[in-house]
């Protein structure tokens, strides 16, 4: 796949963004004109700035309101487009978008139009350029690719084709199979993007919300499959319009785009079977996550005793201790925590930057080295550390906010690194066990910018999905929540996305210079004798306000008995239509963390109704360690 991204789509100045790009792994760039108004340079600097980092310059744009235009206005259009061709000629480019009129003295007429584009394509000729056609949504009379393939098929020029959009087909739910039957060499270039289903004016729209490939509602992957099916081999180039990637890192939405392009043609590629036409280069499909294989916490020996005895009060039990390193198991169910607090490596540096911090997690998938392979095919970084002679090292990726993740499978050895890296240990505590048996779900929290850079990480690389996002009204203002999941509930993973730093999630992002785990779910198959024994172990449970109570038992018609259970134990209560759920939270370690408890009924949800509720709780119990009142 030829890889190209229009310079709108990210935010910087014009030597940021295209060293961004390159940097990005992108083949190509569109230079749009208005790159050159804050830029200093000519237009020959900003093509020689883009050869120099190896990018190809896909096109140049826009060139508006040319075609069917009655005179005096019509010879005019003809000069501007000759000084567009200057400009190109200078840039070194061969390729102008020209968009669909939109101007009120635009005629229509098809043949009109035809004929204009066979005299721009002479003109353009001469200097050895070409003209694309792109129907704009909103175009005046042309606003359907069909009608501009049309107008194209009628010029007949060799220099004049067709410049395909994903936004402005598919916002107008155009039959994408029309596409199936455009030969090839008339298709100059496909721009490609993505958008939420927002009901609103395409233009509008368009400029504001369109995002990449797979982080949007919009079937981009069908019309991408409709244009491969033609045979085409020319660029893709992402022309995103986003006030949100504007706004944000140059070079994390650069990246964002160009795993964006790769995870679609790997979806493309599938969906092509029996076909040669190559997208991009093979590789395993999105991995299986079986479940959690464990959770690693970064922190140093005084915090350490913190952490254990909140565990100790879960009922967890320290079993391993790892051969060479100042790591240590805790385990209950089938869950594992391991505490790190060797004095070198990874975790070392990660708490000297985020102080305790969940830093790593590892996924169990059903083939450890598969998942690492296409994680990096996805433009993952990988991460190494030295292990001990004789000691696995677990293949890992980056994460958010500087945590790791570790793929382990049970088909390699890798699935016994608690026996091959550890030896067993006992744990003297007087404690009784809990009841917990899985990690329900990790809950992470995220700069809300970062939040479609997550999604698309996890659910190109993973085998989930993602479920609609939903606000969730901190009392300080509002937290975006969104879910990644797979089908068997195996791997849940929350994001919180915080705009300000009065939000709980805004707070641990300030306190933890970054994003990262915030807390940690695990199952009960029974709250009210996960709660017995907690007592018993001495846990302090999230002390929930009395009136939510009365607020929960109204709401659902409990039965004031139950009612009166759950408010001595501290236990939240939602339902949905497939069931029942509840939630018992810890108070928070440090800057924030806490752990959930849930028991799941056939619920599917994760207590979102119940969350403002929590915050108050928790920014209750904060406060006197200076967390502001409002
Ligand atoms: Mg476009
Ligand atoms: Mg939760």
């Amino acid at each position: 796949m030829k890889t190209s991204i229009a310079t709108v789509s990210i935010s910087g100045e014009l030597p940021e963004k295209l060293e961004a790009i390159a940097r990005a792994g992108f083949d190509g760039v569109e230079i749009f004109e208005n790159d050159f108004l804050a830029f200093d340079g000519s237009p020959r600097d900003v093509g020689k700035m883009a050869r120099d980092l190896g990018l190809e310059i896909t096109l140049f744009q826009p060139f508006r309101d040319f075609e069917g235009m009655p005179e005096p206005y019509r010879s005019r259009t003809f000069d501007r487009a000759e000084r567009k061709f200057d400009i190109m000629q200078e840039l070194g480019t061969d390729l102008v978008l020209v968009c669909s009129n939109v101007s009120p003295v635009a005629l229509g007429g098809i043949d009109r139009a035809a004929a204009d584009f066979r005299e721009l394509g002479e003109r353009a000729a001469k200097r050895g350029l070409k003209v694309g056609y792109e129907a704009l949504a909103w175009g005046r009379h042309i606003s359907d690719h069909r009608d501009a393939w049309e107008i194209v098929r009628r010029a007949d020029h060799d220099n004049v084709g067709l410049i395909l959009d994903s936004f402005h087909s598919l916002s107008r739910k155009i039959d994408i199979n029309s596409i199936r039957s455009i030969p090839k060499d008339k298709i100059f270039i496909v721009q490609l993007a993505d958008a939420p289903l927002i009901d609103m004016d395409l233009l509008y729209w368009s400029r504001h919300f369109r995002n990449m490939p797979g982080e949007g509602d919009l079937p981009v992957t069908d019309f991408t499959a409709a244009v491969a099916a033609t045979g085409y081999d020319g660029y893709y180039s992402l022309e995103i319009f986003n006030d949100q990637f504007r706004g944000g890192s140059t070079r994390a939405i650069a990246a964002d785009g160009h795993r964006s392009l790769i995870y679609l043609g790997d979806q493309v590629q599938r969906s092509l079977t029996g076909t040669d036409t190559a997208i991009v280069d093979q590789m395993p499909e999105r991995a299986k996550v079986e479940g959690i294989g464990f959770v690693e916490f970064a922190t140093d020996e005084k915090e350490a005793a913190e952490l254990v005895a909140l565990l100790h009060t879960l009922g967890f039990r320290k079993t391993a201790k790892h051969r060479t390193k100042e790591v240590t198991i805790y385990e209950q169910g089938t869950i594992r925590i391991l505490i790190n607090v060797d004095p070198v490596g990874f975790s070392k540096a990660a708490y000297a930057v985020h102080g305790t911090f969940a830093y790593a997690l590892a996924l169990v998938v059903d083939d450890a080295a598969a998942a690492h392979a296409r994680a990096l095919a996805l433009d993952a970084e990988a991460f190494h550390q030295e292990v001990a002679e004789g000691e696995l090292e677990l293949p890992a990726i980056r994460g958010v906010g500087g945590g790791l993740i570790y793929f382990i499978d049970d088909k390699s050895p890798l699935g016994r690194f608690a026996e091959i890296d550890f030896e067993p240990a006992t744990d003297e505590a007087a404690i009784v066990p809990a009841g917990l048996n899985l990690v329900d779900h990790v809950a992470q929290t995220v700069a809300y910018d970062e939040m479609l850079t997550w999604l698309l990480f996890y659910t190109s690389i993973l085998e989930t999905q993602k479920t609609p996002m939903v606000d969730i009204i901190d009392p300080s203002g509002v937290v975006r929540s969104q879910v990644v999941e797979n089908a068997s509930g195996s791997l849940r993973i929350t994001m919180n996305g915080a705009e300000n730093r009065r939000t709980l999630a805004g707070h641990f992002i300030a306190q933890k210079f970054g994003s990262g785990i915030q807390h940690l779910a695990f199952t009960t198959g029974d709250i009210f004798a996960t709660a017995a024994a907690l007592q018993k172990n001495g846990f302090t449970s999230l002390k929930i306000s009395p009136n939510y109570y009365g607020d929960v038992e109204a709401r659902f018609g409990l039965d004031p008995e139950l009612t009166e259970r759950l408010k001595a134990d501290n236990i939240l209560y939602d339902r949905d239509e497939h069931g029942e759920y509840f939630q018992l939270y810890s108070r928070t370690h440090g800057e924030g963390f806490f752990f959930e408890i849930v028991e799941r009924r056939g619920y599917r949800g994760y207590g979102a109704p119940n969350a403002i509720f929590r915050i108050a709780a928790l920014k209750k119990q904060m406060r006197p360690e200076g967390m502001p009142a409002r």
